[in-house]
């Protein structure tokens, strides 16, 4: 029998788990779920978490040993990170064009406010403790924070992500430069770890259809709880909202990216689209694009073509600082939540929001629900009160689905480029 391929089944399993949550909700029986299908979801999060650190330091390191010498490197670090800050620019000044036009915060209701405000106090008060703690230590500290201070405490939290990928950045430049004959032995074993890490990697996707549709049924209960007539009313209140960021995400992913992919690669878009697909669905289901690295590993090699090279190097970069999705979301929501407050942005204001969207994005962890922690800093930048967050708690679930999905197409519409120009100076530089 001809096997059904993975993004089929995944595919699948998201409509199931959806089919199957809304009817546990009918049936006011969504303890079922939440005791009996939702840890398998939890488990196969718990795999893909697992494998995260080692995926990011053994392929970070792989990918540069194989690196010819330090300008090569330097070259493609350059391209990579000019193109993660412009396409965030882009994207948050998309958010704030869009939310501009749309106004949704001028159709919040005072007892709407009232009401999600009382109901999401607590969480509130979480993201403010978060987001203060960090901003209280001044604009620099997030350059301090990306130096470990030490590094089994750094590969202890996913969150450390950036701290996990200087660290081996920093040992792959040695590998690099450090004559060839003294770290055999070094790039063999990270050679044999890669190898591991991937076949692991292999395995756990094998679950990932239980997992997905665990993940998905969850999800549906836990938003709607056993009442769905309010959440109804919610999501419709906050519809205009969501659909500005799903208009702003569409902009991205079928309008920019489709003329960076044509006008620099020559290729199709729908081939890039189609060869992406098991990552977009994965992102869209596990709400990280850290757990989904992997899968977009693995689309970028074996489906793009994409050299291990530029791949190994480009994707856990932009999984961990490149967040397009996220940056517009954050810059929508941010007007958003002042226009309900009835406050008027001005350009400084709106400015601010660019730089700080920007900042936020790349400090966001790749994990689900860190934009909108991070939103909190966005919002005191301009002085809007940070409790407004809890109009937007409510459908911030399916907009992380939604903006992790395009946060990974960014990554490999970039990995696309950075390959494309890899492969030109390359030919360049035999034919000199
Ligand atoms: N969940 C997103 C990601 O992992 C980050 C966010 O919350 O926006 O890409």
């Amino acid at each position: 029998m001809k096997k059904v391929p993975l993004y089929i089944q995944i595919f699948i399993a998201i409509f199931l788990g959806i089919i199957i949550g809304l009817i546990s909700v009918y049936t006011s029986s969504g303890e079922f779920i939440i005791n009996w299908i939702k840890p398998w979801g939890d488990i196969f999060m718990r795999l893909l978490k697992m494998i995260a650190v080692p995926l990011i330091i053994v392929s970070l390191i792989n990918g540069l040993a194989g690196l010819s010498d330090l300008a090569k490197l330097s070259s493609m670090g350059l391209k990579t990170i000019g193109m993660y800050l412009i396409t965030t620019l882009l994207a948050v000044s998309i958010g704030l064009l869009i939310v501009n036009i749309t106004k949704p915060g001028k159709l919040i209701s005072e007892n709407t406010q009232s009401d999600l405000t009382i109901a999401y106090a607590g969480q509130v008060e979480d993201n403010q403790e978060i987001a203060f703690s960090n901003k209280q230590r001044g604009p620099l500290h997030f350059i301090v924070e990306i130096i470990p201070e030490n590094i089994i405490e750094s590969a202890s939290s996913n969150r450390n992500m950036l701290q996990l990928i200087f660290l081996s950045l920093f040992v792959g430049i040695a590998t690099v430069v450090i004559p060839k004959n003294k770290t055999a032995s070094f790039r063999k074993i990270i050679e044999e770890l890669n190898d591991i890490v991937l076949w692991m990697i292999d395995k756990i996707m094998l679950f990932s259809p239980i997992g997905v549709l665990a993940l998905m049924s969850g999800i549906i209960v836990d938003v709607a709880g056993n009442d769905i007539n309010k959440t109804v009313e919610l999501f419709s209140a906050l519809a205009w909202y969501a659909f500005s960021v799903v208009i702003g995400l569409l902009i991205l992913i079928f309008i920019l990216y489709p003329i960076l992919i044509n006008i620099i690669t020559k290729k199709k878009y729908f081939d890039f689209l189609k060869a992406i697909l098991p990552a977009q669905l994965l992102g869209f289901s596990t709400s990280s694009s850290a757990a989904t690295l992997p899968v977009t590993m693995e689309c970028a090699e074996d489906n793009l073509k994409l050299k291990k090279e530029v791949s190994s190097f480009v994707l856990p970069l932009g999984a961990t600082i490149n967040m397009d999705g996220t940056s517009l979301y954050q810059a929508v929501a941010a007007v958003f939540i002042a226009q309900a407050f009835g406050m008027e942005l001005t350009m400084f204001q709106q400015l601010t929001i660019v730089i700080t969207a920007t900042l936020a994005s790349i400090g966001s962890a790749a994990v689900p629900g860190a934009g909108i922690v991070m939103l909190v800093v966005v919002l005191e930048s301009i002085g809007v009160p940070s409790i407004g967050i809890a109009l937007i708690l409510a459908p911030d679930r399916p907009l992380d689905m939604l903006r992790t999905t395009t946060n990974l197409t960014g990554d490999l519409m970039i990995a696309s480029l950075v390959d494309k120009w890899e492969a030109s100076a390359k030919k360049n530089h035999q034919k000199s």
